[in-house]
């Protein structure tokens, strides 16, 4: 603390990200990175574009890929708005969309710990849905009156999904607030609610390439929403900075879109052994909640989660823990190699005394 801090500065309480930690070589199921590398095509883009031309400032809306994800998403490129990252995206929507000290904005009491961070810094009311015993956020808890909605499908970091019958009848039920949908980890088995876009201009949806492209040192994140919105979202970034996305993270970023054929792969592979994992946990005697993500949340009666995560940072496998109420027994293991997952499920075991 300094004399010189805003009052802002003061009062914030960060986000903590999972720690990337150098003291020794961990086996890293603590940040649902993806264990497998980028598609060697993007690789290739990434040196072809390093070259002079990065003397020369990047497309500030960065169209070519812009258009790249319009035919992907099957939408049109003014539905379509990059960042760096989705948590710029998340933080430019909250400036774009939601009032300061307005109505309140509705998310989950259970989800990803970033959306209290952004209210507090920029001054979102906002009310919190619980969800119940199962992690499931009832529908009716998005009735009442609000000033925006944000829910993440598939859910962080429970992994559970909302079906998109769900979501519309959320989208329907409030079509005078903006209601972002942040599919992060979407395609490791949820159910987009892309389809809606053409038909409710308060929907938002935001995606990022950190998980299922292998992508989250390039940080590139996509948002997809009627025009208009999109619009909203350029003025944020305009007032803040123009050229958020740089040339080889807009020449990686195209590739890793057009490679289908390797992102297929590696995110079948990574739900392949989710599955298995999961199966296995359960006959070891842990409640692994049935996850649609790149990642699991277990939790066992035989030893606190807690001590389970010491005795597995001590093992060097690192996963990640939230000491908060509801979720303090449970740990949150991103899905790695099977190599990894099997060096895993043996420490684990060990751990839990069982
Ligand atoms: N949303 C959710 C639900 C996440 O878990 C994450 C990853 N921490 C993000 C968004 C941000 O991802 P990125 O900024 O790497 O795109």
């Amino acid at each position: 603390m300094s004399k010189y801090w805003s009052r802002t500065v003061k009062n914030i309480t960060p986000y903590t990200p999972g720690e990337q930690p150098k003291d020794r070589k961990y086996i890293k199921l603590n940040t649902n990175e993806n264990p497998y590398p980028p598609s060697p095509r993007v690789i290739e883009a990434i040196k072809h574009a390093a070259d002079e031309t990065l003397r020369l400032y990047p497309d500030p809306l960065g169209e070519e890929l812009r258009e790249t994800i319009a035919d992907y998403c099957h939408l049109a490129k003014d539905n379509v708005f990059i960042g760096n990252g989705s948590d710029e995206l998340l933080a430019f929507s909250f400036l774009a969309f939601f009032e300061p000290a307005g109505r309140p904005l509705l998310f989950a009491d259970i989800t990803y710990s970033f959306y209290p961070v952004y209210a507090a810094f920029f001054k979102t009311n906002y009310r919190l849905i619980p969800v119940d015993e199962e992690f499931d956020v009832p529908v009716a808890g998005y009735t009442q009156d609000n000033g925006g909605i944000i829910i993440a499908n598939p859910n962080a970091p429970t992994g559970k999904g909302m079906p998109a019958e769900a979501i519309e009848a959320i989208l329907r039920q409030n079509e005078n607030s903006v209601v972002i949908l942040d599919e992060a980890y979407v395609d490791f088995g949820g159910q987009s609610a892309i389809r809606f876009i053409n038909n409710y201009p308060n929907l938002l949806i935001i995606r990022t390439l950190s998980k299922s492209h292998s992508l989250a040192g390039l940080r590139v994140g996509y948002a997809l929403g009627h025009p208009e919105l999109i619009a909203a979202i350029i003025r944020v970034k305009d007032s803040i900075n123009s050229y958020t996305v740089d040339r080889l993270a807009l020449a990686g970023a195209r590739e890793a879109i057009k490679d289908i054929s390797y992102f297929q792969e590696t995110r079948s592979r990574i739900m392949q052994t989710r599955e298995r994992v999961s199966t296995r946990l359960t006959e070891m005697s842990f409640k692994v909640i049935p996850s649609l993500a790149n990642f699991i949340f277990i939790t066992t009666a035989q030893c606190p989660a807690s001590i389970l995560f010491q005795r597995l940072r001590e093992k060097g496998i690192l996963v990640r823990y939230f000491n908060k109420p509801k979720i303090d027994n449970y740990l949150r293991v991103t899905i790695g190699t099977d190599a990894e997952m099997d060096a895993f499920l043996e420490t684990i075991k060990d751990a839990a005394g069982l």
